[in-house]
């Protein structure tokens, strides 16, 4: 055990995973990142294993479990070194469909759940719009009663699995003050919704990434998700389970380019010797796993204070903010000690320096965590 919060059942979902990822990831990701997608078969084989919904209701094929369980998952998924797999996955389980297990009632879980749980329904959450991201109640989508329907309007924007998500859970303004929102449940197909650009990234080339446009898009009253007019709070009470599942990819990361850059700088011959004969090589990284493991325990005490019931606004944030930064902190003087390939397409450390930028982005931007930090002293 690696820790005082891993438990034997932890161990046994991580070598699941692991297997899973070394057996159905790892052969066929190079594939991926160059289709811009994550085959649909593989988040169904996810739910055929039980993997996409830990912490849901076991009679919508859930596993009950607790938040320290859903990191084990989420930081066991990130040991795949291919980020656009690992955020496939993460915001099915732990950015979209939660706001269906939160908020959802009994017909909305029962229509919509078994299938989410099992992958055979991939999920998206569009909340960002062009004119607003970090400023949540910025935005402009609207969605206006109209008998027993709601009209939305609207445009999202960077929404990860936006191109193939089967559905969309969407933040729209039900009124005029500035926190006045609701989240709706819109399915793909519906009469004016459409997925607008795919967006080409830096990064995460596997996880495809959209414009939505929300044109006149009638939707009965009952996917209205949650109490009408609070849909703020239910994206700032989402917004925990996300950004710990996000510091989880930011520390699975660190890791691996830790690991891959132990067996480099053993292995590299310059000016007779190898690169880890260089004292000041060797203590960066050793200063590099100090601060990992630091960031690691943080992380696992997050989740147990989940567990506990505590308010830890402050703490999830301080934590989506270190992590965020450590990733890129790690990875870039890992990809340094890598010299040349490091440079190169193809070679894993490349590839996690171009997947950490956003970390430190998407989910609530470092300086925008910082804020949220700093007014709760
Ligand atoms: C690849 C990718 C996938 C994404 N997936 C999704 C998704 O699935 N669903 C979704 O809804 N959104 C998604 N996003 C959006 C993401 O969450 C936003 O990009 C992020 O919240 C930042 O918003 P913004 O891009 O509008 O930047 P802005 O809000 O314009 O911020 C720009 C910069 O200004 C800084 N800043 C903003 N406000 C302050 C302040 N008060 N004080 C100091 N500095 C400030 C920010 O920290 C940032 O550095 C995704 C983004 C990317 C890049």
């Amino acid at each position: 055990m690696d820790n005082i919060y891993i438990t034997p059942d932890h161990e046994l979902l991580r070598d699941q995973i692991a297997r899973f990822i070394a057996r159905e990831v790892e052969p066929f990701a190079d594939k991926w990142e160059e289709q811009g997608m994550v085959p649909r078969e593989v988040l169904r084989s996810m739910g055929r294993a039980g993997l996409l919904g830990l912490m849901y209701e076991g009679e919508y094929g859930g596993g009950e479990a607790d938040a320290l369980t859903n990191l084990v998952f989420a930081e066991a998924l990130s040991q795949s070194t291919y980020a656009g797999f690992i955020i496939t996955v993460l915001v099915h389980t732990d950015m979209a469909s939660p706001h269906l297990h939160h908020a959802g009632n009994l017909q909305q879980k029962q229509k919509y759940m078994p299938r989410v749980t099992a992958g055979e329904l991939i999920t998206a959450v569009g909340i960002t719009e062009p004119g607003a991201g970090s400023d949540v109640a910025g935005i402009r989508t609207t969605a206006r009663r109209d008998g027993d329907d709601w009209v939305l309007n609207g445009t999202k924007m960077f929404i990860t699995n936006g191109v193939h998500a089967d559905l969309y859970f969407i933040a729209a303004k039900t009124g005029t003050a500035r926190h006045d929102m609701s989240m709706f449940i819109v399915e793909k197909g519906t009469p004016g919704f459409s997925v607008g650009r795919a967006l080409k990234k830096t990064g995460w080339l596997s996880s495809d990434t959209a414009e939505l446009v929300l044109d006149n898009v009638r939707v009965p009253a009952g996917n209205l998700l949650g109490e009408e007019g609070k849909g703020f709070y239910s994206v700032m009470k989402n917004f925990q389970t996300e950004r710990i599942a996000l510091a989880a990819m930011a520390v699975g990361h660190c890791t691996q380019a830790i690991r891959l850059t132990l067996d480099h700088v053993r292995q590299r011959q310059a000016f007779g010797g190898t690169l880890w004969d260089k004292q000041t090589i060797r203590h960066r990284i050793a200063m590099l796993d100090a601060k990992t493991r630091a960031a690691r325990q943080f992380m696992y005490h997050c989740a147990w204070s989940v567990t506990q019931g505590r308010d830890i606004v402050q703490e999830v944030s301080m934590l989506k903010a270190l992590t965020g930064e450590l990733v890129n902190e790690v990875v870039q003087t890992c990809q340094q000690f890598h010299g040349g390939m490091g440079f190169i397409r193809e070679t894993a450390i490349e590839r996690l320096w171009r997947d950490a930028r956003v970390l430190g982005i998407g989910g609530g931007a470092t300086e925008v965590m910082l804020e949220e930090v700093a007014k709760r002293y």
